[in-house]
């Protein structure tokens, strides 16, 4: 079973996945979360929320797997592992797709959550794919920056580099509902 955790930047992806990871224990199955190593914003292999929460308190470490290669990431999936979890899935190649699929059908347990638009609200690497294949979504949203509406579901960008991918916090993103994003983004 697939269950993805989606939405814009603070939305509480993160924290919906270590609360997922985290009853895995209390359910005593064995669970591997892997992350992209080219997310390097709390350090390698490190799954933090915004608010802090992390699971190297909680004694679980994850795999980071280079972002370009999630061929390899079915591969070190260990024969009891039942559970595997998959934090900022939208920096994946298209890989982790088939990987997902093979997992699939091997009957894990599977827990995603990753964006699934860029600051220009264009879908994001494979998550439509894997938003397609979930059993279960979950679109959360998080506080507009600008008007405080609790349905933020865009991810604005302050600064006006325009690569898809470029790491950074509230001093680089900031969600928007998206009425504010529209209007923020028309004064560019
Ligand atoms: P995500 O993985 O979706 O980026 P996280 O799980 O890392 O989100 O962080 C969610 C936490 O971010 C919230 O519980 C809250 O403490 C914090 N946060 C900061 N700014 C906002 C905001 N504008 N809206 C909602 N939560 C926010
Ligand atoms: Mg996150
Ligand atoms: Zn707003």
């Amino acid at each position: 079973m697939l269950t993805v955790y989606t939405g814009p930047m603070f939305s509480g992806k993160t924290e919906a996945l270590i609360r997922a990871v985290k009853r895995t224990r209390y359910s005593e199955q064995p669970t591997q979360v892997f992350v992209p190593a080219s997310d390097t914003r709390n350090g390698v292999g490190v799954v933090r929320s915004h608010a802090g929460l992390d699971l190297e308190s909680l004694g679980i470490s994850a795999w980071s797997v280079d972002p370009a290669d999630a061929v390899s990431l079915a591969d070190r999936v260990r024969p009891g592992t039942k559970v595997v979890a998959v934090d900022e899935a939208q920096f994946f190649d298209a890989s982790l797709i088939e990987n997902i699929r093979t997992l699939l059908r091997r009957d894990l347990r599977i827990y995603v959550a990753g964006l699934d638009c860029d600051y220009r609200g264009e879908p994001f690497g494979p998550m439509p794919q894997i938003l397609a294949l979930a059993d279960e979504v979950f679109k959360l949203t998080a506080v507009c920056a600008t008007c405080n509406h609790d349905q933020a579901r865009m991810t604005y960008r302050r600064s006006a580099e325009t690569s898809q991918v470029l790491l950074g916090s509230e001093d680089v993103y900031a969600p928007m509902c998206r009425c504010c994003y529209n209007n923020a983004t028309r004064k560019r």
